[in-house]
């Protein structure tokens, strides 16, 4: 098969490799439909991860069609059209029996990252009948593309934000996780979602299509005046963060009321500073979790009756042969870019 490979720090090649096989009896073999570049995949593709061994295939982010699966795979079938978590997980450690998916100590984040990920035409995916989720009526292979990843984080992000119906909530950022996560929040009735952030053409956007009911860029006001303008004199209810700054988890706090809820969507390259004292004494809660179990199967919920709708953040399509140009276009963050998708199955 065709497959596009990371090579060791600013190199890639795309060629000829050998189809993935069945290895252990829980495994699937998917046909990928659709996929997507992760900011993941350009930190790799940097060396910034030097962990992933030169002659790894990315890629975490797809859809596609289940072609074969090993002798224990229960719910899953040759020809079942699935969305598929980049968090895998074996259902039979000690976290996985307490709901701890993605602490698997088995599991975790494998695919694209310690074997062989989606950016071919095969993938050899784990653990299958809990990493696969049947993708519903109604929801093209195309659709359900962002739905594993950055769709189950978002949902997750939102649940995070324990968001009661009539709440303020604020989100800082405005990429394509903190917009799943926006059009997620939605979902918990809000009276009024507000994005922060400081990529104007993005925030046009967000705003423009009804995802936000405000956007306020931070180059152009303090954030913290703006919103409490907007709030008529209050701090929001709810804060998903979801930049990855250290500067914006600040402003976060900032923009949190006395005992809201802090949902931390992002992870930091750097360590994160803040003040345990301030938490404390203002009655915050951070919430982190990542992607619970039931949240890719939630987002193609939600896609499946139009609550959500991804199609604005495909900024760029391409094929398989094509993918050197979405990770040029990824890594250079255009503005108001969100997604490159790759279409396999293309021409
Ligand atoms: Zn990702
Ligand atoms: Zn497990």
């Amino acid at each position: 098969m065709k497959a596009y490979l990371f090579n060791g720090p600013d190199e890639m090649i795309f060629k000829e490799v050998r189809d993935p096989r069945i290895i252990s009896s829980t495994d699937a073999i998917i046909k990928v439909s659709h996929s997507a570049i992760c900011g993941m995949d350009i930190k790799i593709r940097k060396g910034f991860l030097p962990e992933v061994c030169p002659g790894t295939i990315l890629g975490h982010e797809f859809s596609g069609t289940v072609m074969e699966t090993g002798s224990s795979v229960r719910k899953f079938k040759s020809g079942d059209a699935v969305a598929v978590s980049p968090i895998t997980s074996c259902g039979y450690c000690e976290n996985c029996r307490n709901g701890k998916n993605e602490k698997c100590i088995n599991g975790g984040w494998l695919l694209g990252y310690s074997i062989d990920g989606c950016q071919a035409e095969y993938v050899r995916v784990p653990f299958a009948d809990r990493s696969l989720t049947s993708i519903p009526s109604g929801v093209s292979l195309k659709d359900a593309v962002l739905a594993g990843d950055i769709g189950a984080s978002g949902y997750q992000a939102a649940l995070n934000a324990k968001i009661k119906e009539g709440d303020s909530v604020v989100v800082t950022g405005s990429g394509p996780a903190a917009t799943m996560a926006m059009m997620c929040a939605r979902t918990f009735r809000p009276s009024i979602l507000i994005a922060v952030d400081s990529v104007p053409e993005r925030l046009e956007k967000i705003h423009s299509y009804g995802i936000a009911d405000a956007a306020v860029d931070m180059l152009n006001a303090d954030p913290v005046n703006e919103v409490m303008r907007l709030l008529g004199g209050k701090k929001a209810d709810s804060v998903i963060e979801a930049t990855g700054l250290n500067s914006n988890f600040k402003k976060a706090l900032e923009l949190s009321k006395d005992d809201g809820s802090i949902s931390v969507l992002s992870i930091y390259s750097d360590p994160l500073i803040f003040s345990a004292t301030e938490i404390k004494n203002r009655w915050l809660t951070l919430n982190t979790r990542r992607i619970g179990a039931n949240a890719v199967s939630k987002v193609l919920e939600l896609m499946g009756d139009r609550t959500i709708d991804t199609a604005f953040l495909f900024s760029g399509t391409g094929t398989l042969d094509g993918l050197e140009e979405g990770y040029m276009m990824t890594a250079r963050k255009d503005a108001g870019f969100f997604k490159w998708i790759c279409d396999h199955e293309g021409r």
